[in-house]
Protein backbone atom coordinates (compact mmCIF):
# COMPACT_ATOMS: atom_id res chain seq x y z
CA UNK A 1 0.00 0.00 0.00
CA UNK A 2 1.57 3.65 -0.84
CA UNK A 3 2.20 5.65 2.25
CA UNK A 4 1.15 9.25 2.51
CA UNK A 5 4.27 11.79 2.11
CA UNK A 6 2.43 14.07 4.63
CA UNK A 7 1.53 11.95 7.70
CA UNK A 8 3.33 9.12 6.40
CA UNK A 9 0.59 6.20 7.04
CA UNK A 10 -0.19 3.68 4.72
CA UNK A 11 -3.23 5.21 2.69
CA UNK A 12 -5.53 4.02 -0.01
CA UNK A 13 -5.59 7.09 -2.07
CA UNK A 14 -6.21 8.29 -5.62
CA UNK A 15 -3.52 10.37 -5.72
CA UNK A 16 -0.47 9.10 -6.38
CA UNK A 17 3.09 9.78 -7.80
CA UNK A 18 5.18 6.16 -7.95
CA UNK A 19 5.13 4.95 -4.08
CA UNK A 20 3.74 8.05 -2.91
CA UNK A 21 0.40 9.73 -2.15
CA UNK A 22 -1.97 11.86 -0.29
CA UNK A 23 -4.11 10.33 1.92
CA UNK A 24 -7.65 11.74 1.96
CA UNK A 25 -7.34 13.47 5.66
CA UNK A 26 -4.37 15.06 4.36
CA UNK A 27 -5.89 16.37 1.13
CA UNK A 28 -8.83 17.59 3.31
CA UNK A 29 -6.32 19.31 5.58
CA UNK A 30 -4.31 21.11 2.51
CA UNK A 31 -7.80 22.03 0.99
CA UNK A 32 -8.86 23.52 4.45
CA UNK A 33 -5.53 25.33 5.41
CA UNK A 34 -5.57 28.80 5.71
CA UNK A 35 -2.15 30.32 3.83
CA UNK A 36 -1.95 32.58 7.24
CA UNK A 37 -1.37 29.32 9.07
CA UNK A 38 1.86 28.46 10.01
CA UNK A 39 0.84 24.76 8.97
CA UNK A 40 0.18 25.86 5.66
CA UNK A 41 3.99 27.10 5.11
CA UNK A 42 4.93 23.44 6.76
CA UNK A 43 2.49 21.82 4.53
CA UNK A 44 4.23 23.29 0.86
CA UNK A 45 7.66 22.20 2.86
CA UNK A 46 6.42 18.33 2.66
CA UNK A 47 4.95 19.08 -0.78
CA UNK A 48 7.75 20.36 -2.66
CA UNK A 49 9.61 16.90 -2.86
CA UNK A 50 6.60 15.57 -3.87
CA UNK A 51 6.42 18.28 -6.64
CA UNK A 52 9.59 17.85 -7.57
CA UNK A 53 9.47 14.14 -8.14
CA UNK A 54 6.62 15.04 -10.33
CA UNK A 55 7.87 17.11 -12.41
CA UNK A 56 11.30 15.07 -12.60
CA UNK A 57 9.50 12.33 -13.59
CA UNK A 58 7.37 14.08 -16.47
CA UNK A 59 10.69 16.12 -17.92
CA UNK A 60 12.08 12.15 -18.27
CA UNK A 61 9.60 11.22 -19.84
CA UNK A 62 9.39 14.03 -22.08
CA UNK A 63 13.00 13.76 -22.82
CA UNK A 64 12.61 9.83 -23.53
CA UNK A 65 9.73 10.99 -25.93
CA UNK A 66 12.28 13.11 -27.70
CA UNK A 67 15.54 11.59 -28.03
CA UNK A 68 17.88 8.91 -26.30
CA UNK A 69 19.74 11.80 -24.71
CA UNK A 70 18.63 11.16 -21.25
CA UNK A 71 18.86 13.71 -18.87
CA UNK A 72 19.48 12.56 -15.34
CA UNK A 73 17.65 15.53 -13.29
CA UNK A 74 20.10 16.11 -11.19
CA UNK A 75 18.32 18.07 -8.29
CA UNK A 76 22.02 19.89 -7.53
CA UNK A 77 22.60 21.52 -10.84
ZN1 LIG B 1 -1.80 11.67 5.17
Amino acid sequence: MPKCIICNKETKTEILVGEHGICLQCEKTILSLDPENNYYAEMLNKLRPFAKMVLCSFQKEQENAANSNSGDCDETK
